[in-house]
């Protein structure tokens, strides 16, 4: 019910960021998520102010930077659309997928999501499925190490999808927790408040009960794809408070 109340209410929200994150490594460079795009389909229940010049591939290059020759992977924190707008932008670059949400492309659900909830992705993507080892991190039981340095792994953090990943830089002590949708503010995931289009509550709770252990054990910059305050948060560094 949460979900059709979702698509009923009249009332909307303040606007609210889509955050791609650009890591700096001595590897290469890597994409985390990579937004929506200016001409993509999408719901009439959605508002969206994005231009040709908020696009992933068009910032990039204003930075200087060759999406196919510079970023060494892109890693997608789950599929939904408003996370894949630029996933095209990478020529050969590896895109790591999860094998949950990769999944969830195929078959029926595949063609309802790519058809009817506007997800586009380009038929030739050929992703490379993030392999999880049961290799613990923190409070997580399992883990993928992205660089050889282990400083950018990705863990799994499912509830708002079945297969959403998050991923932690470490540098300089701090470990900086792209956390996707996994909650929609640091405040809900503090309070363990399932997100609007949580596919499973219980989940999803876990989820943020494992985050909350992850941060007593290590001082984190929680980041969320939507929470006006993430871009605040990382410029100040600050470390979420859990008690
Ligand atoms: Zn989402």
């Amino acid at each position: 019910m949460r979900m059709v109340n979702v698509l009923l209410d009249s009332e909307w929200t303040d606007w609210l960021p889509i955050h791609v994150w650009l890591l700096e490594h001595k590897d290469g460079l890597i994409v985390v998520d990579t937004g929506e795009r200016h001409d993509a389909p999408i719901l009439p229940v959605v508002k969206l102010q994005v231009t040709p010049e908020t696009d992933l591939g068009f910032q990039l290059k204003r930075m200087g930077i060759n999406p196919e020759k510079d970023v060494q992977c892109v890693i997608q924190t789950h599929l939904h659309g408003d996370h894949v707008g630029g996933i095209g932008t990478f020529g050969k670059t590896p895109v790591l997928v999860s094998a949950l949400a990769w999944q969830g492309m195929q078959g029926v659900s595949g063609w309802f999501t790519r058809q009817i909830a506007k997800v586009s992705i380009p038929s030739r993507l050929e992703p490379s499925i993030i392999g999880f080892s049961s290799n613990p991190f923190g409070s997580f039981e399992q883990s993928c190490p992205v660089t050889k340095d282990g400083a950018v792994k990705i863990v799994p953090t499912p509830g708002h999808t079945n297969g959403h990943v998050s991923v932690i830089a470490q540098s300089e002590g701090l470990s900086y927790f792209l956390a996707g949708d996994t909650s929609y503010s640091e405040t809900a995931m503090l309070e363990r408040v399932p997100s609007g289009f949580s596919s499973n509550d219980k989940l999803e709770i876990e989820t943020h009960t494992k985050i909350q252990a992850f941060a007593r054990q290590h001082a984190t910059v929680y980041l969320p794809s939507h929470d006006p305050e993430s871009a605040f948060r990382l410029a100040q560094k600050r470390v979420v408070q859990v008690t």
